[in-house]
């Protein structure tokens, strides 16, 4: 239940593999949500798998490197390879998309009559031989398994996990979208570029083909706001933050017809994910903050890892939800809290940290001396078809945030 990327992935894959499935979705219809989203090539290796290696190649740029730039210079201080070493190295692209056309490229591939919109699920249940899920305003529908991939305040995670709230994490995300004929001027390179600053940092790539540019202000923001794709925000309270910047982040913003705030949210790790015939996948069992640019991309290994041993099925689906837990919890909770400690360092107020930071960064540059560091390595390495199979487990023996 839930059509956003992570379900309508796993119900893409279900049907590739040849499993029956009804995907439920409240909304009356697939509404385009106004960003971009980075696609490592852990998740384009499923997403190609899905069929969709040439929908992608239409609409997604290819980023040369990730760039970590200084606030006040634009100084790049550290400078890890993207597109063309990423396929070269890992056998699939690293992508920038806007969300609007991954969703329709996804949902383009369902059949219409397992799909069913406007269909919101207000209780989901259990016995031995089924599991339910009860949608307004009456009916029932049952299956063998239910998986709710119901997002960050998943009703399924609420009502069979646990009743936490998402957590806080005190910071924002100001986002825009820019036309390129606004900004040709400042000749912004296809990269995946982070500028960090004092409390804030200003992170941006070119979606659509590159037509467009994609902008996430992080930092903290003055009264509450909500976490919602839709809270709009006025972009002079955006560009004051970036008093004392160099030039190309308020020249960005300045540009934008729109601003939008999030905030920002996840989740605190479960203990269970799967329970009997009911199991959580995406946002609904691991949200997580957007620093390593996973969340979505962590819903594709899911799906693909959980269809896979659904279509292997012996029938006992407990044994099989148990097994999608044990091939996927650790590796998403890491994920989850990776993102946690990242969030200091986007958001250094005091110049001294941040000098330290700065020098960090330039001496892991020299080390890394233009390859991949072992986190990327071990995000983009992952095979979820081999995972799933159980022949690849070397991801796990890598540590490389210790
Ligand atoms: C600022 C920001 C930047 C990000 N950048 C990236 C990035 O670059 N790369 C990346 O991989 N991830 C990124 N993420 C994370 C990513 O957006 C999420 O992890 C991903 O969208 C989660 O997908 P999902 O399918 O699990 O949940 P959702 O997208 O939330 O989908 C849940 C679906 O379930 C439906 N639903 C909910 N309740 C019900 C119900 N009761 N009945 C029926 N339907 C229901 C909803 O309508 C929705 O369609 C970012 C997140 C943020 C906040």
């Amino acid at each position: 239940m839930g059509a956003g990327i992570g379900g309508s992935a796993l119900a893409l894959s279900l049907a590739k593999l040849g499993v029956d499935y009804v995907l439920l979705e409240q909304a009356p219809a697939f509404a385009e949500v106004g960003a971009g989203i980075q696609l490592s090539p852990n998740g384009v290796r499923v997403l190609e798998t899905l069929g969709l290696g040439d929908a992608l190649a239409g609409f997604c740029t290819e980023p040369d490197f990730h760039k970590y730039s200084v606030w006040d210079t634009g100084e790049t201080i550290l400078r890890t390879p993207l597109m063309p070493r990423v396929r070269q190295a890992y056998g699939h692209a690293y992508y920038h998309a806007h969300r609007a056309d991954l969703i329709a490229a996804l949902t383009g591939g369902l059949d219409e009559s397992r799909l069913q919109l406007n269909t919101k699920v207000a209780a989901v249940g259990q016995d031995g031989a089924r599991a339910w899920a009860d949608c307004e305003p009456g009916e029932r529908i049952t299956g063998d398994v239910l998986v709710g991939a119901d997002g960050i305040h998943s009703l399924v995670r609420e009502q069979v996990f646990s009743p936490d709230p998402p957590r806080a994490s005190g910071y924002v995300t100001w986002r825009g979208v820019v036309e390129r004929q606004k900004i040709a001027d400042l000749g912004v390179p296809v990269s995946a570029h982070v500028d960090m600053g004092p409390r804030l940092s200003f992170v941006y790539y070119w979606v659509s083909g590159g037509t467009r540019l994609n902008w996430l202000a992080l930092g903290q923001a003055d009264g509450q706001k909500r976490e919602s794709w839709s809270q709009t925000a006025s972009s002079s309270e955006v560009i004051a933050a970036f008093d004392g910047w160099y030039d190309r982040p308020r020249r960005v913003i300045e540009a934008t017809d729109e601003t939008f705030v999030t905030a920002l949210h996840d989740r605190n790790p479960l203990r269970e994910w799967v329970a009997g015939r009911i199991g959580l996948l995406g946002d609904a069992a691991h949200a997580m903050l957007p620093y390593h640019a996973q969340g979505a991309v962590q819903s594709l290994e899911d799906a693909w890892v959980l269809a896979r041993i659904l279509a292997g099925s012996g029938g006992d689906v407990a044994a099989d939800l148990a097994r999608y837990q044990a091939l996927r919890m650790d590796r998403a909770h890491l994920i989850v809290q990776q993102s946690r400690n990242a969030e200091g360092w986007y958001h250094l107020a005091d110049p001294e940290a941040i000098a330290r930071r700065n020098e960090r960064f330039r001496r892991t540059n020299e080390k890394l001396d233009g390859g991949f560091s072992p986190q990327q390595h071990w995000l983009y390495s992952y095979d979820a078809d081999a995972a799933a199979l159980g022949t690849d487990d070397d991801w796990r023996a890598l540590r490389p945030w210790s």
